[in-house]
């Protein structure tokens, strides 16, 4: 059994070590991909070569509640560019799932991958993506948590999914970059 595990709002390496390294210590497989928040936790060039099995994503740029859509195609553009310079990988999870055309046009010319849970969001864009609500579907099952204590969220120390039990029932980890579509239509159903 292949999972795919994802954890929103790093912004800081203390949450790696609290909450990542005993889960990685415990499964010796496991790979992680962190949806990060790149004006705070800075550049992830040293983290990716002392963390190699977390992949660092972009998690919008400051993690305000709606930030992708105030951003024009053109400052899309320079963030996800900056995202990129600071070490982050091609991956893009916008705060809240907000997002509109012009974050889109920004992120198929940089051929960077969007990774949403609802399909019928962005039919029709020729960019790549991964669809996070693909739980237990027939190649991997997607394991989604928050490393932030938020009330509104669910958390990764209380999260069943993200027990150490629950995690060594896998065999093998992959990451969102795996399992990309890519096209106009919306891959498998
Ligand atoms: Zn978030």
């Amino acid at each position: 059994m292949i999972a795919v595990v994802d954890v929103d709002d790093l912004h800081c390496e203390d949450q790696i070590v609290e909450h990542l390294l005993p889960r990685k210590e415990a499964v010796p497989g496991l790979v992680v991909t962190a949806y990060a928040i790149p004006n705070r936790l800075g550049p992830v060039h040293d983290l990716k070569g002392k963390y190699p099995w977390i992949t660092f994503a972009q998690h919008g740029f400051e993690h305000t509640f709606c930030e992708c859509l105030e951003w024009t195609a053109d400052k899309a553009r320079a963030l996800l560019t900056r995202g990129r310079e600071l070490g982050y990988a091609p991956l893009f999870k916008p705060p809240n799932w907000r997002f509109d055309n012009e974050l889109l046009q920004a992120m198929s010319e940089l051929d960077i991958a969007l990774h949403h849970h609802r399909k019928a969001s962005i039919v029709g864009w020729p960019g790549r993506r991964y669809w996070g609500e693909r739980k237990g579907g027939t190649s991997h099952t997607n394991l989604h948590t928050h490393i932030e204590q938020n009330p509104a969220t669910d958390f990764i120390a209380t999260h069943a999914d993200f027990s150490i039990e629950s995690l060594l029932k896998f065999s093998e980890f992959q990451t969102p970059l795996d399992h990309l579509y890519v096209g106009g239509t919306n891959g498998e159903g």
